[in-house]
């Protein structure tokens, strides 16, 4: 074998202990399918049946590693074929990492630099809400606001904000709002609305043409008829009202109608990330019209796999998200990652201002020698009130950097608060891809855990009603 060729095993497990898993077969097809894309060559297929995980009496699994050594990684299908335990799975890592061997999982092979990303991440979903600096109070000092039906830095289409950071009604907006229910409850549909919206220049939050779901949220947004709330916190009158409530209910009673020939499905916020665990190709975002002519979105796969719901999918992994992120010390160790490296911005004039104040400071320095040893200049007076001014200023720079800096109690704060971070704004920071079975979706986070994994979150998957389902289902989740 020649040297620059990259090597791998691979290591496959069967366990039985589920209804539905991927088979040795589709494991070992998957993996030889990663390393024919990845460019490594296979010298070493090795398979344990229907062993446990938790136990490290795995023939085949001893094998592989007493063999550890004949190549560059170990390639598994998803890393809990590696081991399901998590004592000795860092163990077996750390002897196989001692010899140079990597373990590398076909499904959730992460990119470099996974914290790195979160971190571009996160501050692209910051870049999203209005205010940073308003959402970062503590969450008591939110808590008190929502009380007072303080807006906490959420935006909601057709409000501005007073001093007093309370909902004001922006006429222009509001104008729109009122036209978009209006014309909905005349049951124009709603991407029709949309379309003409965006022709118009209504722009979303974040400046983006209208789109079928800024009207259909919109249309479902009971702030709307002065109904405040946040986190929890409900105050009914609490907010100017734009729509009265008769006409919010009609609004909910508007029966989507017939199809139209070209329909603006929106932005699917896990497309490409969506990965189908049956054969490993990414599911597309599809949509369709089921009984009654409503309209669903769903990722697909081309091989004919159960589909997801679209809906279902972002928004129970967006709360898993924010669900784990209300473990304190998770949200702590997120924002002390943002602490150690901030904003490329601040960092560059941080570091330009360092280097401002130590070059005044060395030079004060040398002249105190020089004046130390006898030696006095004319111009040594208004060099030294120059440098020390130089001095001052650049401390004054790094002080404010510093106060612009996210401190790390106050960020994990909102992180735990979810501040303003729309769905697709978690999903899009935290999500690098998803593995749905049948049973289950698997995503895989950017930011590791303490046993330098990338961090899974799995929710399981609940059968629905709607009309894209391969089987009809007797037991619905949502009565229609
Ligand atoms: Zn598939």
């Amino acid at each position: 074998m020649p040297e620059d060729i990259k090597t791998a095993v691979i290591y496959a497990r069967f366990s039985c202990s589920k209804q539905r898993e991927a088979s040795i077969d589709d494991q070992l097809r998957v993996c030889r399918d990663w390393c024919a894309r990845e460019g490594y060559a296979i010298v070493g297929e090795y398979s344990d049946y229907a062993m446990s995980g938790r136990s490290d009496d795995r023939p085949q699994f001893q094998k592989m590693i007493a063999n550890a050594g004949e190549s560059d990684i170990v390639l598994v299908y998803m890393m809990d074929r590696f081991s399901r335990d998590e004592y000795d799975a860092p163990a077996y890592k750390h002897e196989l990492r001692r010899k140079g061997v990597e373990v590398v999982s076909a499904m959730e092979a992460m990119p470099d630099g996974p914290e790195r990303i979160l971190i571009e991440k996160i501050y692209e979903g910051l870049a999203a809400v209005e205010s940073v600096k308003t959402s970062m109070r503590t969450r008591r000092g939110m808590e008190g606001n929502a009380l007072k039906c303080k807006t906490n830095g959420v935006r909601v289409y057709g409000y501005g904000r007073n001093d007093d950071d309370e909902y004001v009604v922006n006429e222009d907006e509001a104008a729109i709002v009122r036209e978009a229910f209006r014309r909905s409850c005349d049951h124009e549909p709603v991407d029709s609305i949309a379309s003409d919206f965006a022709r118009r220049g209504v722009t979303t939050r974040t400046g983006r043409p209208c789109g079928y779901s800024m009207v259909y949220q919109m249309l479902h947004n009971r702030k709307y008829t002065g109904f405040y709330s946040w986190g929890g916190i409900e105050v009914d009158g609490g907010m100017p009202q734009i729509i009265d409530k008769a006409t919010f209910a009609m609004a909910q009673e508007v029966k989507p109608k017939k199809r139209r020939a070209s329909e603006d499905w929106g932005t699917f916020a896990l497309s490409g990330r969506a990965i189908c665990s049956e054969c490993g190709h990414n599911m597309a975002g599809t949509s369709g019209r089921g009984k009654k002519n409503v309209k669903y979105e769903y990722y697909g796969c081309r091989c004919g796999a159960k589909p997801v719901r679209r809906d279902w999918l972002e928004h129970e992994l967006a709360e898993a998200i924010r669900g784990m992120l209300r473990d304190r010390e998770t949200a702590l160790r997120i924002s002390h990652m943002l602490w150690d490296e901030p904003e490329p911005e601040i960092a560059d004039a941080r570091r330009r201002a360092m280097a401002s104040k130590r070059k005044a400071e060395n030079g004060l320095q040398n002249i105190m020698a020089a004046i130390e040893q006898g030696i006095v200049m004319p111009e040594f007076t208004d060099r030294i009130a120059q440098l020390q001014a130089q001095k001052a200023r650049a401390e004054r720079d790094l002080a404010s950097y510093d106060e612009a800096r996210i401190d790390p109690e106050e960020f994990a704060d909102f992180l735990q608060c979810g501040g303003g971070m729309d769905d697709a704004a978690v999903l899009d920071s935290f999500v690098y891809q998803v593995m749905v079975t049948p049973e289950e979706c698997v995503a895989t986070l950017y930011c590791d855990d303490e046993r330098n994994e990338p961090a899974r979150l799995s929710i399981a998957r609940v059968r629905t009603f709607s009309g894209w389902c391969p089987q009809r289902d007797s037991n619905p989740r949502y009565p229609p």
